[in-house]
């Protein structure tokens, strides 16, 4: 887990400190997949400043998730610009907005928020290209490399067995 201790800052109104950091990054798992973070110890950039009685707090970084197409399985990838803010006053009531919940005992997690920001940025679907077909829920095929559609039954091949009987006839 990777935080910061904010009594270490002695940061002031008027003060603005930047911490680059590397966050390690478990995979996610969506839709029953797993997704990689690529590479997956992630520098993430924090701002810190201070604003009424407040410490703000902006988050910067750039995520690439690797895994399987959630159509056909083949390889996909996404990539983000992460960027988050947050607010925290140790002195607002609990529950409040100025109150991170990323914040605890002056430590911000930033591996627990950097990994939220990430998952409300990724889109609902991972695909390897914007129109992949899929696979044939017939056959399982790969309908991008053969597209094929079955509008008939198959033919059943003891019929195909008759009519060549009927035809020796
Ligand atoms: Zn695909
Ligand atoms: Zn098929």
């Amino acid at each position: 887990m990777t935080t910061i201790d904010l009594r270490r800052l002695h940061i002031r109104p008027g003060d603005v400190r930047e911490e680059m950091l590397d966050v390690e990054l478990e995979p996610f798992v969506l839709g029953g997949q797993r997704y990689e973070s690529s590479p997956a110890v992630l520098p993430v950039e924090i701002r810190i400043s201070q604003a009424s009685g407040a410490t703000v707090f902006d988050m910067q970084l750039e995520a690439r998730l690797t895994g399987p197409c959630m159509r056909c399985l083949a390889f996909a990838d996404v990539n983000r610009l992460v960027s988050a803010r947050e607010f925290n006053d140790p002195d607002a009531p609990k529950a409040d907005e100025l109150r991170s919940e990323y914040v605890t005992d002056d430590h911000l997690d930033v591996s627990a928020w950097a990994r939220d920001a990430i998952a409300l940025e990724l889109p609902e679907q991972i695909l390897c290209r914007p129109e992949c077909a899929g696979l044939c829920p017939v056959c399982g095929k790969d309908l991008n490399a053969e597209p094929h559609e079955h509008t008939e039954r198959e033919p059943d091949p003891r019929w195909a067995a008759l009519s060549e009987l009927r035809d020796q006839l």
